[in-house]
């Protein structure tokens, strides 16, 4: 397939910030892919040449490709970045600097998708001293014969700046579309996405086989299944409302969420955006396969950190200590954890999912031995408020966060957010307390003490509905020194130069980011606002919610997608409880 096509295309996408167009373009460009390139559009459509969990990053530095660009063009380096100044996109820049070329190539290959996604992966896959060299020599070789389109979107898919604005969902709406003919069918494509999470074999999927092969999906040990999330409730009577009169509760522990794929030795680690994590628990990796009694398995487990004296669980930061390159063995002494059994979902070649929270939970019993480092999530039958109270205390005092709340007879949903899993958390049952994890969008710069940090931060909400995030609130409060460095340090490779399209604010900021990174906030009320946008008109016309006096906790969400923030819905969930709140307390 001739790269002109998606370069065209891309350059149409970039032009828009509607959903309904993008899905339309998508269409449009699916319907144009052979069926076996369409997994390679589809991953480049999102910036990658793999899913996420493969971990396979492109990884060039603007200086690399800047010298690429010279040597192609025959343009002296200084010029280049003269043009890459004025315009702030390499890409844009290299294809007004191509325009100009001084050098002719004779013999011109034609670009198709297929000769630059494999360079791309050999790219991606070079390392070692002499790596540069060959880097380089690949890029040349493609943007010598490319156009100067063709250029500037293969330099941003390799620096990392394609920003298209295209959710998983969209890209899933479009293929429903363009290999069934409805939309509709959009629900189909997410369970082969939830069990495989990998969007570009389902979209090869459904072009060579339709809707039948998409129905044959099935779990595959070793490739991440998306996690089952949990609605949250604020009290226990609440709880009983929602779960009947007889379900499991679950200590509701403060670590990293693990999903594990383990036969005989070979363990593989995710996380629960599903990032490859097994660089950062070596433990695990060597002490749990004497754990399993089963053939193959994939698990859920939470990773916590503990205090080895007393056995006491410690707080998540502890684990951020681990989250390191080098050195990992040091960490792994000086912050020892445990790991703490809550569901399996693949055992003897058997899908799981489909069965009760109750048979899961035996089946877990029966193939995974306890010992001091692995555990089972303590769990109770609970009947009635007062269990839950008790039970609460007893998690609260072993240094848990709260509780889960799970249905006995419901199987495991995974990649969505229902009420067959409740969460109850201590703070929760304050009026005021409730944190939210929000979206980073905008910067302001520091003054004093903060300069050279972001002083405060935009934050947003996710809006699953438009698949945007719309601003909520400023948060300058609640910083230490550190974090004010290390949010730095995060969000500084993030900044555009262009508002992503997906962020929705008319708030002024000194730097937007591209919508990547969570943070935790409490406050002490949520108001209607003129200004913010999130649940724009849900409550009222022309006016959205807004948080009064946020707080940033402390907690930097790395482990969180920015899909997995709170929602609008949320937000407006929170507004209402708040409401009744103050309501009640006045008829008292
Ligand atoms: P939170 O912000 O409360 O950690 P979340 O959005 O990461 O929530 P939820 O599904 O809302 O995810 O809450 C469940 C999270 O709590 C899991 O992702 C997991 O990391 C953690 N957890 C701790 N104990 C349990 C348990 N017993 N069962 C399931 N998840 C648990």
């Amino acid at each position: 397939m001739e790269f002109s096509i998606l370069s065209e295309s891309f350059n149409k996408m970039e032009s828009t910030r509607k959903r309904l167009e993008l899905t339309q373009f998508l269409v449009e460009l699916f319907e144009k892919t052979p069926h076996d390139v369409i997994s390679k559009i589809v991953y480049l459509i999102q910036g990658k040449l793999r899913p996420d969990f493969e971990g396979i990053e492109l990884g060039v530095a603007e200086k690399l490709a800047i010298r690429a660009i010279s040597k192609s063009a025959g343009i002296p380096i200084k010029k280049i970045e003269e043009e890459y100044r004025k315009s702030g996109d390499l890409g844009h820049a290299s294809s007004i600097i191509l325009e100009q070329k001084t050098q002719t190539t004779f013999l011109v290959e034609d670009i198709t998708v297929e000769r630059v996604y494999e360079t791309l992966f050999k790219i991606a896959k070079l390392g070692g001293s002499r790596s540069q060299d060959m880097k380089m020599k690949y890029i040349s070789s493609l943007l010598n014969d490319a156009t100067p389109l063709e250029a500037s979107f293969i330099l941003k898919i390799l620096l990392g700046t394609l920003r298209l604005g295209i959710a998983e969902n969209t890209v899933m709406d479009a293929l429903a579309v363009a290999f069934t003919g409805e939309k509709e069918n959009r629900k189909k494509l997410q369970y082969a996405y939830n069990v495989s999470s990998d969007l570009g074999k389902v979209a090869e999927t459904i072009a060579t086989k339709g809707l039948e092969g998409i129905e044959k999906f099935e779990i595959v040990l070793f490739n991440p299944i998306r996690p089952m999330l949990a609605d949250r409730v604020k009290s226990e009577a609440e709880a009983i409302e929602k779960m009947g009169n007889e379900f499991a509760a679950e200590y509701k522990l403060d670590g990293e969420r693990v999903q594990l794929h383990i036969e005989g030795d070979k363990v593989m680690l995710f996380s629960r955006s599903l990032e490859n994590i097994e660089s950062y628990y070596p433990d695990i990796i060597e002490k749990i396969p004497k754990n399993i009694q089963a053939d193959n398995i994939i698990l859920e487990a939470e990773a916590v950190a503990i205090n080895e004296n007393t056995g006491e669980f410690l707080p998540f930061q502890e684990l951020m200590h681990r989250r390191r390159k080098y050195k990992i063995e040091k960490a792994v002494t000086e912050y020892p954890i445990s790991v703490n059994f809550f569901d399996v979902l693949y055992c003897n070649g058997k899908n799981c999912i489909e069965l009760s929270y109750k048979e899961r939970r035996e089946t877990l019993e029966k193939h995974v031995k306890e010992d001091e480092f692995a555990k089972y999530i303590p769990m109770s039958i609970v009947k009635n408020e007062n269990d839950i109270e008790d039970f609460m205390e007893n998690s609260i005092n072993a240094g848990s966060e709260g509780l889960m709340l799970k249905m006995l007879d419901k199987p495991y949903q995974a990649g969505s957010r229902g009420s067959h899993w409740l969460k109850l958390k201590r703070e929760y049952r304050n009026e005021l307390g409730d944190s939210l994890d929000l979206v980073v969008i905008g910067g302001y710069f520091g003054k004093g003490r903060r300069t050279g940090n972001y002083g405060t931060l935009l934050l947003a909400t996710y809006d699953e509905d438009e698949d945007t995030f719309p601003s909520i609130c400023k948060v300058g409060t609640g910083f230490s020194d550190d974090s004010l460095d290390q949010l730095f340090q995060i969000l500084h490779p993030k900044v555009s130069i262009k508002k992503n399209p997906r962020i929705i604010s008319e708030m002024e900021a000194d730097v937007w980011f591209e919508p990547e990174l969570v943070i935790e906030v409490v406050a002490s009320e949520i108001t209607l606002s003129p200004i913010h946008k999130a649940a724009m008109n849900a409550i009222r016309k022309d006016a959205g919610l807004a948080l009064r006096f946020p707080k940033f906790t402390g907690k930097i969400r790395v482990e969180k997608a920015v899909e997995d923030a709170s929602t609008n819905e949320e937000v407006i969930t929170l507004y209402k409880g708040q409401k009744k709140i103050a309501h009640d307390k006045n008829l008292m």
